[in-house]
């Protein structure tokens, strides 16, 4: 296993640690997070860069440069303050070349290098959180139409972007479920927009299907198989959840590392009181351990040989881990952090939703400990 980048990879993570210590990008961050407002010139700077092309397969124009050079991208962007969550959808194409059909593919294929949000998916509802399989929105064929009805909640980035892929049951034959590509201009979609935690810079909707017309060539990838195309889907997002909290964490590490030797109390610089050293010791554990995980699920990945339970592990643990190093960097920044502005607070909310969102930590659980104890069986 060997997780070092070649020079080419070198030089391409360079650029984005270069234009991420161009500006000073803090104030436009936090701007965005106190506004609920979609950092896009961040993110088009980046696509300029490529981060967008990373994972594109080169057919389609894009770089494929595999997941362990866009684990160390997330890694120098997170590091250096970049809310690296917003970025969830530009390394997952694949889904939509995998599934969509040639017309899906380019409308999708249109925002490439724009930095715009472009689609996301569409599961949970009141009813249906963990247990998706009991979601109630439906699809009725009629006079060769096809008519969606139901209640989506807690939909990422739904009020900015122009598609939605949702999950809906067929209302004649409730086993099968089937997604569709979903226009979110089309008449009979309401949204609402919910207040939350953390992950301000990206929406978090309810949205509301009224009879949303559409046709056969809506559906996306194949009647009946909404369930089984997402679960590699759903492993690749929960890899990024894990690598995004990492990065995070990193940052109010250096953060707080950066502090505690400079800030004097009772004549000495508060790195030497044995009390922090004993929080920055377990920080470091924490981020090593979390950064191996990372990049050896993100070598097996360009193996394609990743597994649902070391996305999992990576998303519970990198939830959790980072949440605990965060809140020990905020302990040793005390009112500095609590108070003010310090970008540590917007890191703190931020890490709290990833507990529950992609899945919930008890969720991850299982996932993971189906995975460990299928390898003994007998
Ligand atoms: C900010 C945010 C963004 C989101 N974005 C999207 C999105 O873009 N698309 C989308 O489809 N969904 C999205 N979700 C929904 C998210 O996936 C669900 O919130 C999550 O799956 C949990 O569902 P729930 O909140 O209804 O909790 P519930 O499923 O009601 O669970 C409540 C508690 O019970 C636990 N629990 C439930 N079942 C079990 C069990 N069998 N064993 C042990 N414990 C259990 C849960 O872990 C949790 O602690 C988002 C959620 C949030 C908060």
């Amino acid at each position: 296993m060997d997780f070092a980048l070649n020079d080419e990879q070198q030089l391409f993570v360079e650029n984005f640690r270069e234009l991420m210590e161009r500006e000073n990008w803090e104030p436009y961050f936090a701007e965005c997070d106190k506004t609920h407002t979609y950092p896009e010139r961040w993110v088009k700077a980046l696509c300029e860069l490529g981060f967008d092309q990373i994972m594109l397969p080169e057919e389609h124009g894009g770089l494929d440069l595999g997941l362990v050079t866009l684990m160390s991208v997330y890694e120098e962007l997170g590091r250096l303050g970049g809310p690296t969550y917003i970025l969830y959808q530009l390394p997952c194409f694949d889904t939509i070349l995998r599934e969509g059909t040639q017309e899906q593919i380019n409308k999708i294929m249109a925002y490439v290098g724009t930095g715009k949000q472009i689609w996301n998916s569409a599961c949970t509802e009141p009813g249906a959180g963990s247990d998706v399989g009991s979601l109630q929105t439906t699809y009725t064929r009629k006079n060769g139409k096809i008519y969606l009805n139901g209640h989506k909640t807690f939909i990422t980035s739904s009020a900015k972007v122009p598609f939605l892929v949702v999950m809906a049951r067929d209302s004649e034959n409730y086993d099968t479920f089937t997604e569709f590509f979903l226009d979110m201009s089309l008449p009979g979609i309401k949204i609402e927009p919910l207040e939350k935690l953390g992950l301000r810079m990206d929406s978090c909707s309810d949205v509301y299907l009224d009879n949303v017309e559409l046709d056969e060539s809506d559906i996306f990838g194949t009647e009946g198989n909404g369930f089984r195309r997402g679960i590699g889907d759903f492993d690749l997002e929960r890899f990024l959840v894990g690598a995004s909290d990492y990065s995070s964490a990193l940052c109010a590490f250096e953060d707080a590392a950066k502090y505690a030797n400079v800030r004097v109390q009772f004549g000495k610089t508060i790195g030497r009181f044995q009390l922090n050293q004993l929080k920055f010791a377990e920080m470091a554990i924490k981020l090593k351990a979390m950064k191996y995980m990372l990049y050896e699920a993100a070598w097996s990945f360009d193996q394609g040989e990743m597994t649902s339970a070391q996305a999992a592990m990576c998303k519970y643990y990198g939830a959790n881990a980072s949440a605990a190093v965060v809140d020990a960097a905020m302990q040793v920044m005390a009112g500095v952090a609590v108070a003010g502005d310090h970008r540590i607070q917007r890191i703190w909310r931020d890490l709290r939703v990833d507990r529950v969102s992609g899945g919930t930590d008890e969720m991850m659980i299982l996932t993971l400990a189906k995975g460990v104890l299928r390898e003994y069986a007998a």
